[in-house]
This record gives C-alpha cells, sequence and structure tokens, in this order.
C-alpha cells in the first residue's frame, strides 16, 4: 500500500480537479402576454430563431413564427386552450424535428413524429422538417419512369421518378384515388411511397389507411396525417415534415413517391395562422409569401445525381378547384410550380369516364422523355387522336351526317374513351398497357359494340398473358418491346380473336 503516499493522492485529487469540468445548463424563460385562437405573444427569450420549438406548461409545444423586436409571435401545436396567459415558456433550442429511417415503413405518424396507430414508434435519427433544396448540380434529368398503372396516365401524360406532377380537379372527382392507385402500383417496383394527409377527416384517412392495408401496400408506405381537427401549425408542417421522412430514403438512393393530399387546405392552414399572426393579407387573404411556401416544398422533389447516390423523389400534389376555376391563386401558383397536371374534370366524372381525366388540359413537362421505350412505340399519336375526337363528337350530336373517314375516326375515339375507363385499385401492368393500346391500334375492337369492350378484353388480357408469358414478364421487368416481341403478342392477340369468334 506504499504507493497511495499522501503527496500522490494530492496530485491524484489535483488532477481530478483541473479536469472536471462542470457543465452549466442554462434553460431560458419567456412569458406568455396574450394568447387565442392557437397563437400567442411572449416577451422575454430574445435569443429564439425563426422556427424555434418552444415548450409550455404542461408539455405543450409551440412554434416561434414572428420574430419582433421585444416580443415573439409563436402557434401553439397541440390544442389551444392548452396555455394561459402568464404561463412561463422555454425556449428548446431545436427546431421542428421529425424521425426519419426503415422503423416508419408501415407506420402511421404526426408531423412532428408522434405514433398515431397505437404502436409505440421507437426511432434514433430525426432530421428537421425544413430542409434546403437539392441543388442545381445535386441533380440528374428525369429518365426513368413511374408506371401509375392507369392507362390514360401512363400513355398519354407520363410521369418520370423525380419529377412533380399535380393532380387537380372538383371536390369528389377522383383525386386521392389516382395518388392511391399510383402507390398500390408500386408493389412490384422498388419505390418507398409517403402518403401526407393535411386537414383532411379522419374517417377519409383512415378509409385510405384500411386501402393501403388490405392491398399489401402499408409494407413500403407511411402515412403523415394532420387531420382537420389537429392546429393550423400542425397541418400546416405535414408536408415539411413527410418529405423529410421522404428525404432520408431518398438519400439512401432509393425512389420515393410523396403523395400530398391536399395543398389546398395546406395553404388555408396557413392563411389561418398568418392572419392570426396579424401578418397582412392579400389577394384572397392569403399571406404574400404563400407561394414561397409552396415553391420551397416542392423544390425539394428531385432527381438525385449518382454522386449521391441516384435517389429519387417523386411529388404528386393534389389542389381542389371550386366550379373547375383553375385560375384561381392556389391552383395557379401550383401549376406554375409544378412539372405538369392531370386535370379531373366533374362533368366526365358524373359521364362515367373514370378516371376524368381531361386530356385536353393536362399535360406533363418531363414525363415524355422518361417513358418507356415500349410505351412510346404504341402511345405516340393518342393525345392528338383524342383531342380531334373529342373535337369531332360536338359536331356529330347533332345529327348530321358525317363521311366515312370522320365516322371511323368517331368510332375509334369512343373505343379510345372505353379503353381508358378503370374502375379504381386495380392498376395495369406495363405488359397489359402495351397490349390494350396495340389491340386499339390494330382496329381489333373496331367491329364490336362498345359496351362488349370491356369483357371482351380483359378475358383478351387474360389470354394474350398466359399465351405470351416470357415476353410478358420482359416488357413489365425492362419496358423495352423488340419487334419479334411485338410480332409474338400480335400474334397471340389474333389466335385470341379467332377462337372467340368459333
Ligand atoms: P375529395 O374532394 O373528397 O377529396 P377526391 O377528389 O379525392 O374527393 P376520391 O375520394 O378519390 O375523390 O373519389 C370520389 C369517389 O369516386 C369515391 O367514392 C370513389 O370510390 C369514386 N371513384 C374514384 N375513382 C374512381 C374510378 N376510377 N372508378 C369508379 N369510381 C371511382
Ligand atoms: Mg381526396
Amino acid at each position: 500500500m506504499s504507493e497511495y503516499t499522501p503527496q500522490s493522492i494530492s496530485e491524484y485529487l489535483k488532477h481530478r480537479l483541473d479536469t472536471h469540468r462542470v457543465e452549466t445548463i442554462s434553460y431560458r424563460y419567456g412569458t406568455v402576454i396574450k394568447t387565442g385562437d392557437g397563437v400567442c405573444r411572449i416577451s422575454g427569450l430574445p435569443q429564439c430563431k425563426y422556427g424555434e420549438l418552444l415548450r409550455f406548461e404542461n408539455d405543450v409545444y409551440g412554434m416561434v413564427l414572428d420574430l419582433e423586436e421585444d416580443r415573439l409571435g409563436a402557434v401553439i401545436l397541440d390544442s389551444s386552450n392548452s396555455v394561459k396567459e402568464g404561463d412561463t415558456v422555454v425556449g428548446t433550442g431545436k427546431v421542428a424535428e421529425v424521425p426519419v429511417g426503415e422503423e416508419l415503413l408501415g407506420r402511421v405518424v404526426d408531423p412532428i413524429g408522434r405514433s398515431l396507430d397505437g404502436k409505440p414508434l421507437f426511432s434514433k435519427q430525426f432530421l428537421p422538417c425544413e430542409r434546403k433544396a437539392p441543388s442545381i448540380i445535386d441533380r440528374r434529368p428525369v429518365d426513368t419512369p413511374l408506371q401509375t398503372g392507369i392507362l390514360s396516365i401512363d400513355s398519354m401524360i407520363p410521369i418520370g421518378l423525380g419529377q412533380r406532377e399535380l393532380i387537380i380537379g372538383d371536390r369528389q372527382t377522383g383525386k386521392t384515388s389516382i395518388a392511391i392507385d399510383t402507390i398500390l402500383n408500386q408493389k412490384n417496383s422498388d419505390v418507398i411511397c409517403v402518403y401526407c394527409a393535411i386537414g383532411q377527416k379522419a374517417s377519409t384517412i383512415s378509409g385510405v389507411i384500411e386501402t393501403l392495408k388490405k392491398n399489401g401496400a402499408m409494407d413500403y408506405s407511411v402515412v403523415v396525417a394532420a387531420t382537420a381537427s389537429d392546429s393550423p401549425a400542425m397541418q400546416y408542417l405535414a408536408p415539411f415534415a413527410a418529405t423529410s421522412i421522404a428525404e432520408w430514403f431518398t438519400e439512401k438512393g432509393k425512389n420515393v413517391l410523396v403523395v400530398y393530399d391536399d395543398l389546398s387546405k395546406h395553404a388555408v392552414a396557413y392563411r389561418t395562422m398568418s392572419l392570426l399572426l396579424l401578418r397582412p393579407p392579400g389577394r384572397e387573404a392569403y399571406p404574400g409569401d404563400v407561394f414561397y411556401l409552396h415553391s420551397r416544398l416542392l423544390e425539394r422533389s428531385a432527381c438525385l445525381s449518382e454522386k449521391l447516390g441516384g435517389g429519387s423523389l417523386t411529388a404528386l400534389p393534389i389542389i381542389e378547384t371550386m366550379g373547375g376555376n383553375i385560375s384561381a391563386y392556389i391552383p395557379t401558383n401550383v401549376i406554375s410550380i409544378t412539372d405538369g397536371q392531370i386535370f379531373l374534370e366533374d362533368e366526365l366524372f358524373h359521364s362515367g369516364i373514370r378516371p376524368a381525366i381531361n386530356t385536353g388540359l393536362s399535360v406533363s413537362r418531363v414525363g415524355r422523355a422518361a417513358q418507356s421505350g415500349a410505351m412510346k412505340a404504341v402511345s405516340g399519336t393518342l393525345r392528338i387522336e383524342l383531342s380531334k375526337f373529342r373535337e369531332m363528337a360536338v359536331f356529330a350530336r347533332f345529327g348530321s351526317d358525317v363521311d366515312a373517314s370522320t365516322a371511323k375516326m368517331l368510332k375509334k375515339g369512343q373505343i379510345l374513351t372505353e379503353l381508358f375507363k378503370q374502375p379504381k385499385s386495380s392498376p395495369y401492368s406495363v405488359f397489359k398497357e402495351v397490349v390494350l393500346l396495340l389491340c386499339y391500334k390494330s382496329d381489333i375492337f373496331y367491329d364490336m359494340d362498345i359496351k362488349d369492350i370491356k369483357s371482351y378484353s380483359s378475358q383478351l388480357l387474360k389470354y394474350v398473358y398466359e399465351d405470351s408469358s416470357a415476353v410478358a414478364s420482359k416488357i413489365d421487368s425492362t419496358g423495352v418491346m423488340s419487334e419479334s416481341d411485338k410480332q409474338q403478342i400480335i400474334s397471340s392477340i389474333m389466335e385470341f380473336k379467332e377462337k372467340h369468334n368459333e
């Protein structure tokens, strides 16, 4: 025990004292001076940042959205009556964050990452909700198709991975159905899907989750939900949180699809928040920065360069119009930000043409470049044929006699319209889409009654799929169709036709 001399002990203690660091924990306190309708004014906390999270008493959270000289304006994330005047507030020093990672697959979460499906969520990684969009050199052009499984979209308004395609239309015209069908169609691809519900009824959201579960799509999907009864601040955060969850996968080199359902309600939530914070109202009472709100969100969709892993983030924002008016403030804003739109029409929907896509007003500005070879080969002139048909159909309604070539065009237009009708939750594979369009091109349905086409084509698809199964799996996996593949498909179609006529 000789080594423990008084000297060595005092040296040891001196060393411990020298190396010991007392961590100073400083809390920054402020006081609520005014509160009401989900917003509050706070005095104190001069170092707070824009977007910083605040903790009120009872573990209620809020977010700073107004920085004034001597006070702050903040929105409350929980129910608005949980904060009283005189309450103390602590600045957390953190901006709003959301948990990210593989654990989120199959889960339903709210915009700040609290689980909504009754199961605990253990996530080790977090990302801020607001992040910078990838820069120009971080991106590469859109070159790979994202198959929606909806014949009219894949053939005429193709969407590419990394594209932003707006789905726009009046209420109850099938907007959500198109987005959900696209998610269901990713079952056999490697695309991860994030569905973000903003300001919808809880019952509608649970219906969507039920559809996803029933079709086995929850395994590769995440649902981020802020319902109509959540505070406007939660609804405002939802799409940003959903994008951060998606970006985590994108940065790992994956392809991700995000659906924002819908950005009209998002703009309304932001307007509510801004008006309560006494920001000056602009057109339609929206604040001046509502364009920036959506442009910074949608700029985050991208096709990343190979150096950054080559992942992609495709966005399908949804906008609800009133009376088909696409020139209102929010629709024009989002149309100008996105790379195209799918316009759904009430009139078409009620005349039984579902999905009710108005092909004249729908465009895809970058998707053509991404369309698969097989699809390109069979879909070239469809848009022109359909628009000519719509034009002619108006005249034909007056019962005037038409010449033979116009009659043919009308019949072909009717056939195409019939082929484009598709019930929901029944996406087609690439091969099936190619076969249907090949049939249309080679006038297989020309002599038939329009009402018989649906049942005939489904039998035909089944037969051709079995008869040319090697070609089918090749086209489904590569999207390429050689001339011999095409001949093989056509001979299967003819075989079916002969058998059917016997
Ligand atoms: P909301 O404005 O309420 O959000 P929405 O535009 O999202 O409505 P959906 O909820 O997708 O529309 O669809 C409205 C109704 O139309 C639903 O009852 C749905 O079942 C039906 N529907 C949608 N697409 C089709 C389709 N392709 N074939 C048949 N019915 C459809
Ligand atoms: Mg909807």
